[in-house]
Parts: structure tokens; sequence; C-alpha cells
């Protein structure tokens, strides 16, 4: 057992009481049903990798333990001699270990039971509860009757305690063939649970173990050995996924009847972990394997712990992601850009960054000195996270840039490098590109001829001056060739299960969930770091040195995750000023870079707040989607919009047709913008544009509202402030609350001449020459009227009091 190591962020820590399952724990060591005692086991089989899915069973069922200081069991559910291998056994122990956790001498194995369990079956047997069954197993099936038809008895059904015993006995002793006998609990067979219609507890296997050799020959099924494992461990809390919810009957009687009591182990259901774009069972994962479709079970674009660990996911992310689904009693798909989530958000607060270029350009500074170079001392970390470090990066005569940093004919809204423009390069200069290079045969970008203004130095001009795009780059002389490997969903849609008749869910893989990058090159900084450590490319993703492929020399570097999600259907994601967004639209327009373009908008844009990142990946969004570059142009030329907002406005794609909507029942453009851009982006900063109850229609009655001047700005801010949190409309909350504005002289003097009377001292001051103090009267009369007054009527009337 690890200590109890509370940890922010980490995914663990005590979360009393914060789901189902806990709450039942906090109920048993509040009425100390188990002294004090909290017993988990996490049972695996070991017939393949584990896979997201157990990790979530695995940080359920460790985190429990941890967190009660309780004991968590790893078994291995090993009872089917077919299937089950030593390999299995060790790959699982490792990813338990990986993700943080021990069992300490809590080791178990079911086929260390197989005695013991045989025993227990011939209580059964002795009690009348079991008998032994020679119908086939096609038999059993059609006497086992329907949901609404009840099964009929065996004929065998009856045989007498001393028969089942020999033929039992017999049955261990290898005198069968397969098939010939199975043993049966003795239920009901027309139980309206078919699990308790005289379920098969053992069958006749005569197959080697992997542990237990040729010891045995008949082996006991899952319902019969699972409970029992249980009740030999002193579990208290056997917590498994829900579609073993029909057999916690089976669970019970068998326990029952063998003869534990109270308090003994129960069983809890919880809902499995579904991802999107992934696909889970063992079996599936067994043929992506199979039939090569990836590299094997350590592939980073599986679903694997082995997967994700050599991609470079941490275990903290995994921790974090698990506590972030939560413990539900409901099934859930869960979106993979909650993972992803956890994973940036892990790596941003601990990882070093670097730069890299995955498509280099070069760029000849042409007023640079030949042969000069200088070292530039770099942080390793932005401002808002507090780890410090700096590396030297040099800088000379002739860099690397992202080729799709460069645009000969920028589209209206691109922001980088271009003919005549000036852009910095990232912590060094200022650059204007004169000149660009071509291959005369094919015309070619080969090269930038640019010049550098060497009072930047740093990345900012001294006269003040602001370029609009940041580039990052690589000295060509310094820069560390290296691969780069840009992996990406494995699948192209949510649910890849979902597939034609007679297909299966291969023909959704994703043709881009691996790009390789033969030529990357790399600041020199990273040059002898060991395989495994992990990096942040600025403004390209974070990115980790393969273990297995990487030689001294000759670097490989997983992508583990890009900077921002442009899959994006819920996970936040900096639209401007870290703002966020979760967006349907927006992963459309991602899958189909990816199609048209197999780099897929490969370099994605940096996070950090602040910086003009969403920019560029708005800039991205609207190359990739004609429909929104026009959209720009036209908020710009035929609505007259800000650029700021025609920008945003036009590169969210979810927010574009908000817009659009809005317009149509209320045309004020500038208007809706401005709601839009100054409120409603705050607002989904927490949840999606889509989760709140705020629709176009609404919005735009409240702008109609504020234009038709029926509510003042102030009562205006406090409806969206309603609507924000529970929706509704506009228009009738105005009506029944009375909130329409006081623009009537007539109604509003008697408040002025309230506030005056009551406060004579600031109406000698105001009389003396302090003038701003109109400002506190106004306040004063308005929130008589709970915000509804005019402010300018109230104004002019104060005026009038005071200096009339
Ligand atoms: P698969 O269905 O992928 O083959 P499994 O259920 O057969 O997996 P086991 O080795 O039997 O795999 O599972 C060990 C434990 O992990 C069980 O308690 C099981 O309930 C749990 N588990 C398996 N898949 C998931 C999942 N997707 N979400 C949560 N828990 C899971
Ligand atoms: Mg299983």
């Amino acid at each position: 057992m690890t200590a109890g190591r509370a940890g922010e962020g980490d995914g663990r820590g005590r979360r009393e009481g914060t789901d189902f399952i806990r709450a039942i724990v906090e109920k048993h060591q509040a009425q100390g049903t188990y002294g004090g005692r909290v017993e988990t086991r996490f049972p695996p089989e070991p017939n393949g990798y584990l896979h997201i899915g157990h990790a979530k069973s695995i940080v359920l069922n460790f985190g429990l333990a941890e967190e009660y200081g309780g004991v968590c069991h790893l078994r291995f559910d090993d009872t089917n001699p077919l299937t089950e291998d030593m390999k299995y056994v060790r790959s699982i122990q490792e990813d338990v270990r990986w993700l943080g956790y021990d069992w300490g001498d809590h080791l178990y194995f079911a086929s260390d039971y197989f005695q013991r369990l045989y025993e227990c079956a011939l209580v059964l047997i002795r009690k009348g509860k079991a008998y032994v069954d020679s119908l086939t197993e096609e038999q059993i099936r059609e006497y086992r009757g329907t949901v609404t038809r009840p099964g009929r008895e065996s004929p065998y059904r009856d045989r007498s305690v001393e028969e089942n015993l020999d033929l039992f006995q017999r049955m261990k002793a290898g005198e069968f063939a397969e098939g010939e006998h199975v043993l049966r609990a003795r239920i009901d067979m027309a139980h309206p649970n078919m699990i308790m219609r005289d379920p098969v507890l053992y069958r006749i296997r005569h197959a080697s173990h992997y542990r237990k050799g040729d010891d045995w020959c008949i082996y006991p099924l899952y319902d019969f050995t699972h409970c029992l494992s249980d009740a030999f461990e002193d579990i208290t809390h056997s917590l498994c996924t829900l579609e073993f919810e029909n057999n916690r009957e089976i669970y019970d009687w068998i326990l029952d009847e063998v003869g534990f009591t109270e308090p003994r182990t129960h069983q809890y259901e919880f809902a499995r972990l579904n991802l999107d774009f992934t696909v889970m069972s063992k079996r599936k994962l067994l043929k992506l394997v199979k039939e090569g479709h990836v590299d094997g079970w350590d592939d980073p674009r599986m679903p694997t712990i082995a997967g994700m660990r050599r991609r470079g996911i941490t275990p903290e992310a995994v921790r974090k992601f698990c506590e972030m689904v939560g413990v539900a009693k409901a099934d859930n798909r869960v979106d993979m850009g909650k993972l992803e989530f956890a994973v940036r958000d892990h790596l941003n607060r601990t990882v070093p960054r670097v730069m890299g270029v995955l498509d280099p350009l070069k760029v000849v500074i042409t007023n640079y000195p030949e042969g000069r170079e200088e070292e530039l001392d770099i942080p390793s970390y932005p401002h808002d996270v507090p780890l410090e470090g700096s590396r030297p990066v040099p800088f000379s005569r002739e860099v690397y840039i992202e080729a799709d940093d460069f645009m000969e004919d920028p589209p209206e809204g691109f922001h980088r490098l271009a003919p005549g423009r000036e852009v910095r390069l990232r912590y060094a200069y200022f650059i204007t590109c004169d000149e660009v290079v071509k291959d005369p045969k094919s015309g070619e970008i080969v090269e930038l001829r640019c010049t550098y203004d060497p009072e930047t130095r740093g990345g900012s001009a001294p006269d003040g001056r602001k370029v609009k795009g940041t580039l990052h780059w690589v000295s060509v002389a310094h820069g560390l060739p290296v691969e780069a490997r840009l992996y990406d969903r494995l699948f192209r849609v949510p649910d890849p299960e979902d597939v034609p008749e007679g297909q299966d869910f291969t023909v959704n893989l994703n043709p881009a969930s691996r790009i390789t990058v033969e030529r990357a090159v790399v600041e020199p900084s990273v040059t002898g770091a060991e395989p495994g450590t992990r990096y942040q490319f600025e403004r390209v993703g974070y990115f980790m040195i393969d273990e297995l492929d990487s030689r001294p020399g000759s670097l490989v570097f997983n992508r583990i995750v890009t900077l921002r999600d442009t899959w994006a259907k819920r996970v936040k994601e900096s639209v401007r000023d870290g703002v966020v967004l979760g967006d349907r639209a927006e992963g459309r327009a991602r899958i189909e870079a990816v199609e048209g373009d197999p780099a897929g908008g490969a370099p994605g844009a940096p996070g950090a707040p602040g910086t003009d990142t969403g920019r560029e990946e708005r800039d991205r969004v609207r190359r990739a989607r004609p429909e929104l570059a026009e959209a720009y142009r036209s908020y710009r030329e035929e609505l007259g919009l800000a650029e700021e907002d025609a920008d945003i406005l036009s590169g969210v794609p979810e927010l574009s047709g908000f817009f659009r909507e809005a317009l149509q029942v209320h045309h004020d453009p500038q208007g809706v913008a401005n709601w839009m851009v100054n409120e409603l982006l705050r607002e989904t900063k927490d949840r999606p544009l889509s989760e709140l109850p705020v629709t176009p229609r609404t919005l735009a009655e409240l702008v109609a509202l504020l234009a038709e001047d029926t509510i003042s700005q102030p009562v205006a801010k406090e409806i969206f402030a309603e609507m924000v949190e529970e929706g509704g409309d506009p228009r009738e909350k105005v009506k029944e609350r009375g909130l329409e504005k006081m623009s009537d002289p007539d109604d509003l003097r008697p408040l002025v001449e309230e506030v005056l009377e009551a406060h004579p001292q600031e109406v000698d001051g105001y009389r003396g020459g302090k003038t701003g103090l109109l400002g506190f009267f106004t306040g004063q009369v308005m929130r008589r009227t709970r915000g509804k007054a005019d402010p300018q009527t109230v104004q002019r009337l104060l005026r009038e009091a005071l200096e009339g």
C-alpha cells in the first residue's frame, strides 16, 4: 500500500463522499460494519494488456483503500487455462506500479484457490444445492428458456447427493471428456433473473494451466470463483462494472449457501469507462495488434497503459483523468478530449519548453554578420508555471522556421510571416521578410531572405512597435536533426464500433493517426537528453524521447499531445486570453483538415494565455474552412465589425453560427458582437457554449431591449447573468419584474431630490468644486431604482438640481 500521499491535481488525495461508492464506504465506516476495515481488490484476468478502462478500476480500488487507510489486493482472476499467460501477469504488475500503486504483500491468484473452491463445491453438493448435469452445452442453453419463458429442469437435476459427489470427484480425476458433464447450482429454472437458472459452476477442460500445469482438469467459472475469492481474502467492498449487476444475486447466493456470514463482502457496480475515438475490449485491441494496424500492445496510439506510457502520457495525468471522469452508476461515453486535457494540464505544469521545427524552412538574415553567433538565455518555463530554469540557445545568421508560418500571399487574418511583414522570432529579434527564394524548376519556396532589427534583441522593440506574430525557430548551424512521430487519435469517429452491416471497426481507423517526420530539427539543448525526457516544443506540442527507438545521436520524439484540443468537442481551450469553448464544429474542422492535408495542421498553436495563440488557431480554422474565411470578410466588409470581433466570431465555428442566428432575430451586428465577445465568451470558460442556456434568440432579444431603450445597461447585465444561469426569455423577465427603464424625468426627479437631501455634505463638496461627486450621486439614484433609471437622464437632472 502506498502511503496516503495527498496530492493536488494529480488524482491523489481523499475524495470523501464524492460519489456513491464513497458514500457507501463512509456509511460502513460510520456504522463500524467492518470494524473500520476497507479492503478492495483489482481482479484482472491475465489474458491481455491493461487499458485505460482498467485504469479507472485501478484508481478506484487502490484509491479507495488509500483514502481510508485500507489495502487493495492485486488478484489475478486466472481460472481459464486457455487464454492466460505469465507475460500478461508481468505486464499487469508493471502497469499497476507505473500508475503509482502498490499492493504490498497482497498479491493473489485465483488459481491458488483451486483446492478451496473445489471444497466449497462439495459443500454445495452435500447440501443438495449443486448437481452434476449431463446435458450437452447446447441443451443446457435450450433448457434455460428466455426472458419471457421459464426454463425446463434437466432430467439429471434430481441426482442423489452420493451420485453427484461420485461424478464430481470423477470429473476432477479426469475420467470424462470435455462437455460430458458440468457442475450446476440448483436454484430455480423459472427464476426471473436468467443467471439464477441453475448456473454452471464447473466445467471440464483438458488443458494445461499456465501456473498449475495439469493439476486440474475441472475449472470453476467466474460467478463461482469471484465471490469466493473475495470472501477468502476478506474483501469488504467488491467493485465491478455495471454489466455484472445481474450477477450480484448469484454472488450473494453462493456466499450464503457456502456459509459465509455477515459482515462479509458485497458487490457494488459502477459504470465502465467508454472512451470516444477508441476501442477498449481486449479482443478488439488484440485484433488491432494481430492484423498489424498498430505496432504492438505498446504502440503509442493504443489505449493500453503500455501504449500511453510509451507515448509519454504521465501516470499523474491518467489518475487525474480518472478522477475527472468520476464514479457513477450510469453508463457513459467520455470524450478523448478529456484525457488529452488531463495530459496537457499535467505536462504544462511540469515539463520544460524548447524550440523545435517540424517542417523547416530556411531563413537567411542578410544584415546579420556572417560567422557571428550569439547565445540567448531563454527561460524554460512560462511565467505562470512555478518552475525555474533557462538554457542557452544559439542564434545565427541562418535559422529554420516552420514552413507554414510563412505565406507568400496571405489571406486576411493570417498573422505570421509574409513578404514585407515583420514578425518576432521568439526570445530573439524582429525580422522582416524581403525576398522569397524559389526552386527555379518546381517553384517551391526554398529560402526566405530577411533583415533583422538589432534593437529588438530579446523580442521587444525600444520604440514599442508591435508585431502580429511570434514564431519559433532553430539555428541552422546548431539545430539537432531528429525524427518526430506525430500521433493522433487512432480512429476518426467517436464511436468506431458503429459500422455498417458486414464491416468491422477497423474501417474507422484514422489513416493519419501517425505521421512520421524524418527531418525535424530541435534546438541543441536537448542533445544528450535521456530517453523518456519530456518537453514542450513551443507552439507545436508536447513530446517525449522514445525509449525504445532512440539512439544517441539519433533521437526519436513521440508527440504526446498537441497544445490545444483541435478536435474539441467538450474540452475547454483558450479562444482568447484563456477564454474557453467546447465545440463540435471545430472538431469537424479538424477532421477535414486531417483529410485534406496529411500533416493535419500538425503544429498546433501554443496555449499560453495572453499570447496571440488563439489568433493562430482561428487563422488555421479559417484556412481549413473557406466558408469561415468568407464569414470573416463579410463581417468586416459588409457588417462593419471591428477587426477583433470579426476574427473571433469567424474563427470559432460555434460562435459564427450563433452570431448569424442572432442577427436573424435582431439585425444589429456590432451590438450583438459586443455582447458575444465581451460577455458570452467569458461564460464559456467553464462550460461549452452548447451547454449554456442562452440561445441566439434570447441574446438577440436582450440586445434589442437595450436598443429599444426598454432597459438600461445595468439591468441588461443583470438579466444576462440570469439567462446564463437559468435561461429564459429576457422580455418576459423584464415584464414580470417591471424592470423597464425609467427615463421619464417626472418619475426620476423625486429620487434625485431624495438623494441630494440625504447627502448634504457631498452637495456642499460638489458645489465647492468636487464635480467628480456626480458619479456618486448618480450611483445613489441608480441604486434606488435598482438599475432601471436611464443614467443620462439622472445626470441631467442632478446637474440641474446642483447647479441650477
Ligand atoms: P475487457 O472487457 O476489456 O476484455 P475485462 O473486463 O475482461 O476487460 P478483466 O481483466 O476481467 O478485463 O478486468 C479487470 C477489472 O477491470 C474488472 O474489475 C473489470 O470490471 C474492470 N474493467 C474492465 N474494463 C473496464 C472499463 N472499461 N471501465 C472500468 N472498469 C473496467
Ligand atoms: Mg473479464
